[in-house]
């Protein structure tokens, strides 16, 4: 059939074993650059995930390949990333294929997001190639692998694969193995167009880039599209693929993935998941798209200086194109002014997306204390939903109060099993299973409460597991708890943005952190700056900001006049990172150093 020389595939893994490393070879086999301009992990080509060495976007590329017995073929693959925060990239990347490369890292064996994302495929019917890398270093165990890749995934390892990424060993092997056992797509290029949008991105100089993986029909320049979501109408400018470059092509056709540019000028008409169609032949139904995801952290932003809040809900919006996860609306606070509440999925994707705004939308902005979705039964016999401090009711009107619940699961190295067992306890953890994997892994389930897995508890196991505990999390419901609203009072007024929901059991030692912290993060002014915790009129925590003593370019009297210049500048730069509430400067992230461990 057409489609016959087509495979699609993602690759897949736990954090750090591979995937982005064997991209490249693949990418480099492919000769999609020469050698000179190569740099390692090319699809991880934001400045934030290059500094951080993960991925945090799903990547499609398209590469040709020529088979040992001579036959062409176009593989169009997805490079995702490993992070339990953005499983929704993987998910994504998965419905647009029908094949998947399982890595399992030889050094490492199979980890809690090897087994979360292969569920992931399996659901999706994907045909899994199990490829154990890193082979080259001394302490790959390849038969243990193995072993738990039959044990723990219920996979043959038989025909797994052995790889070096990094070396380039058995890349020819995989290549083949690709083409032999991942299946061609189905689909016509003779029937009504009928594809799915699993990404897009925002270019300042094309507009909308709509990322496509075509399952019937074609698409070409000049014909009219619409979106089914919405019966948005568009016609088609161009189409292409992705070669780390987007390529322009004639058409599209069925199995095949690209992308289209169609002179969208309402951003909010895409939306990522939907299925594009022809305008003048429509398919008869939509495909399944994917599932909602639900944030489960919020946060308010503002921008710091008030007048860029049209200027940052642009922003947000064209965000939005590129990280369908991300939900907001409208917000308000006394002491900030017009602003967003924001949900995410996970304190990482919160991160990632201030440093997006900021870098790749220019935007200065501020975020409150991350806060989970409060379950409130009210006296009157009413339940609401709160996860903004602002909108928590008078004590008065509460009858209880639920928390949202997880189910964590941690393998680990028998060694640290006590300590991770005392942190679970510690972060409130109640262990409900634990499996010896084999003599040397167990694998430990704890319901916690995932406010407590926003804070710290992520570094906190990898640090006394050295980093060899993985740690994956399902939400699972809401169970009781004690709540109380947290506030902060900087010189002596409540700032509402500094509000938080906290655990009755941590609020004395959260209220002294916070005031700790901010104590460090505010800059000294001319005044001294009372910080306090309160509950209630009940003041729990105090420090004081002390006053500067001297002006700071005092200290350069007789000093050069550029270096004072330099000196005042520097101030300036600091201003646009500050935020006035009242008159007291709030350094940008203040409210975020709040929840980083030391
Ligand atoms: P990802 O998180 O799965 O995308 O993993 P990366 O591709 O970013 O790789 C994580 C780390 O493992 C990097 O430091 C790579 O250089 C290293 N790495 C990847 N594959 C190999 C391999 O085959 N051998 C060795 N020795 N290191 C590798
Ligand atoms: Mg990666």
């Amino acid at each position: 059939s057409e489609t016959a020389h087509i495979r699609n595939f993602c690759i897949i893994a736990h954090i750090d074993h591979g995937k982005s490393t064997l991209a490249d070879r693949l990418i480099q086999k492919a000769k999609l650059v020469d050698d000179r301009n190569f740099q390692n992990q090319i699809l991880d080509n934001m400045d934030i995930e290059r500094e951080r060495g993960i991925t945090i976007k799903s990547q499609a590329v398209t590469i040709p390949y020529t088979s040992k017995n001579g036959q062409n073929y176009e593989l169009n693959f997805v490079d995702t990333p490993g992070h339990v925060d953005f499983t929704y990239e993987v998910s994504r990347a998965i419905s647009s294929c029908e094949g998947a490369l399982l890595l399992v890292d030889a050094t490492q064996g199979v980890q809690a997001q090897t087994l979360s994302n292969m569920y992931l495929a399996l659901e999706h019917n994907l045909e899994i190639i199990p490829v154990i890398n890193k082979i080259d270093m001394a302490a790959a165990d390849v038969e243990s692998t193995k072993h738990q890749i039959e044990h723990d995934l219920g996979l043959d390892a038989e025909h797994a694969l052995l790889v070096s990424a990094k070396q380039g060993i058995g890349i020819d092997e995989l290549f083949e193995a690709i083409v032999e056992r991942i299946p061609a797509p189905k689909g016509s290029s003779d029937k009504p167009l009928q594809a799915l949008i699993f990404d897009c991105h925002y270019d300042p100089y094309r507009g909308v880039i709509v990322h496509l993986r075509v399952f019937e029909g074609r698409i070409k320049p000049g014909m009219k599209i619409r979106f089914m979501n919405n019966n948005a109408e568009y016609e088609v400018e161009t189409v292409g693929v992705f070669k780390l470059a987007l390529v322009e092509q004639p058409e599209l056709r069925a199995g095949s993935v690209g992308y289209m540019i169609a002179g969208i000028k309402t951003v909010s008409d895409v939306r990522v998941g939907d299925t594009v169609t022809d305008a003048e032949h429509p398919c008869e139904k939509p495909l399944p798209g994917f599932k909602e995801v639900k944030p489960v952290v919020f946060s308010s932003i503002y921008p710091v200086d008030s007048n860029d809040y049209e200027e940052l809900k642009d922003s947000l919006e064209k965000l939005k194109l590129n990280d369908a996860s991300l939900v907001y609306e409208k917000d308000s606070s006394a002491a900030l002014g017009f602003g967003f509440r924001c949900g995410f999925l996970g304190l990482l994707h919160l991160e990632v997306v201030q440093e997006r705004l900021e870098r790749e939308f220019d935007q200065s902005i501020i975020f409150t204390a991350p806060s989970v979705k409060y379950k409130i039964h009210l006296r009157n016999g009413e339940e609401i939903y709160v996860d903004n401090p602002t909108e928590y009711p008078d004590e008065g009107k509460i009858e209880s109060a639920e928390e949202p619940y997880i189910r964590a699961s941690i393998i680990t190295p028998t060694t640290y099993l006590g300590a991770i067992m005392s942190l679970c306890t510690e972060k409130r953890g109640v262990q409900t299973n634990m499996t010896y994997l084999d003599e040397k892994r167990v694998e430990l389930v704890y319901e916690m409460p995932l406010a407590e897995v926003l804070f710290d508890f992520y570094d906190k196991l990898k640090s006394i597991s050295r980093g060899y505990a993985s740690f994956d999390y399902d939400i699972t419901g809401y169970k009781p708890t004690e709540l109380v609203k947290l506030d902060i009072l900087l010189n002596g007024k409540v700032v509402d943005a500094l509000s938080q929901l906290v655990y009755k059991g941590n609020a004395y030692e959260r209220a002294r952190t916070i005031c700790e912290r901010l104590r460090d993060e505010i800059p000294r002014q001319q005044f001294k700056i009372p910080i306090q915790g309160a509950i209630g009129s009940q003041i729990i925590a105090r420090e004081t900001v002390n006053a500067l003593r001297k002006d700071v370019l005092a200290k350069c009297y007789g000093g050069d006049i550029t270096r004072k210049r330099k000196l005042l500048e520097k101030q300036k730069e600091g201003k646009k990172r500050m935020k006035m509430v009242g008159d007291v400067e709030l350094p940008q992230n203040a409210f975020l150093a709040v929840l980083k461990s030391k």
